[in-house]
């Protein structure tokens, strides 16, 4: 098929760098002479029809805001049939012949669940803080998010230490431990807490450990105690877990839910290259007849991944990661 006109649209959680992203998309279909369609707030903008064309001129200056231009949202209507018809038909109205989706996992399932009704191509790229995508080793948004976490944890610990004071910092990923992990070995925490080391079925358990290691902990005078939660994890989250270890062990603990502060501002660096890089892959990937597919990074190198094999959240935290933190770098009660 030749691709005449591309759209481009945010879906999802909005995550710092997919601005960059879009420029690189508008950017890379300019040089090639193609027009591109930007569709606003995720798959509402096909469904209702809301969209501008975007230049050269409309994605100056904007790498280095967070958020995304073309606003993001989740939307329901895309779970039914009449709105997936709905979208393909906006999708043929514009006379659109490729479309390139900027989100998550579920933004994918939309984009698959529309290829049924329309047969346009169609592209993926990972733009989430969660990482939690299979076929590529980060996706856009993470690392901005993780740096985000480890600030926020720095400033929490000068209070921890000047009080001697225990705190429960939660952390997003929606169900998976990439931030978690990261933010908490960035940041020195004595405790992590995510879906690599604990199940809910071990939830006592767990608890009495934390209790006996936080309790050694104060007999050694270790001055402030960390432990980095990721959400939907605890049941009642951060501050429920504080609640318990008071009740059960009588230890003051802070609960600290970080929440959306991790999904803004300016994206690092790598998350401006990296996305950067996977706009222009995107456009690069439609013109040599790629379909059906997300750009993805392995070892530095750029390739393309099936999107039905992208959503499969088969991988997982790094083995390292998660064995470094068990066996030897977490606080542990002697
Ligand atoms: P993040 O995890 O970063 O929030 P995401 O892309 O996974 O990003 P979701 O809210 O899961 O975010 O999905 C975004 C949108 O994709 C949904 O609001 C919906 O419009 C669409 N979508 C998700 N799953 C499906 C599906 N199975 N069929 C059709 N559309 C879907």
């Amino acid at each position: 098929m030749t691709i005449k006109n591309i759209a481009v649209l945010t879906s999802g959680g909005d995550a710092p760098g997919m601005n960059a992203a879009i420029r690189a998309v508008v950017l890379a279909a300019h040089h090639y002479a193609l027009p591109t369609i930007g569709f606003f707030s995720g798959y509402n903008g096909l469904i209702e029809a809301s969209s501008t064309l975007l230049t050269p001129a409309s994605v100056n200056g904007i790498i280095h805001r967070g958020g995304t231009i073309l606003k993001s949202a989740r939307c329901p209507a895309m779970l039914t049939e009449q709105g997936l018809k709905s979208a393909a038909a906006t999708l043929r109205k514009e006379q659109i012949d490729a479309l390139i989706v900027i989100g998550g996992d579920g933004s994918f399932n939309g984009l698959l669940a529309l290829n049924k009704y329309w047969s346009g191509a169609i592209i993926g790229i990972p733009g989430t803080i969660d990482n939690d995508i299979d076929g590529t080793d980060f996706t856009i948004g993470f690392s901005t998010a993780v740096n985000t976490g480890i600030e926020a944890i720095d400033k929490i610990r000068d209070t921890a230490e000047a009080f001697e004071r225990i705190f429960i910092v939660e952390v997003m990923g929606r169900r998976s431990g990439h931030i978690t992990f990261n933010v908490g070995i960035a940041s020195a925490a004595e405790q992590i807490l995510s879906f690599e080391n604990f199940s809910q079925a071990d939830e006592q358990e767990k608890l009495s450990h934390l209790a006996k290691e936080i309790k050694q902990a104060q007999h050694n005078r270790h001055a402030s105690y960390i432990i980095v939660i990721a959400e939907n994890l605890w049941p009642g989250g951060a501050v429920q877990l504080a609640k318990q270890l008071k009740q059960t062990a009588n230890i003051d603990c802070t609960a600290c839910i970080l929440g959306y502060i991790q999904r803004g501002g300016s994206p690092v660096a790598k998350d401006r290259i990296l996305a950067t890089k996977m706009g222009v892959a995107a456009v690069q990937a439609l013109i040599a007849g790629k379909n059906n597919v997300m750009i993805g990074e392995r070892n530095n190198q750029l390739l393309t991944v099936p999107l039905d094999v992208a959503v499969q959240h088969k991988e997982k935290v790094s083995e390292s990661l998660v064995s470094a933190q068990e066996s030897i770098l977490a606080l542990t009660a002697q």
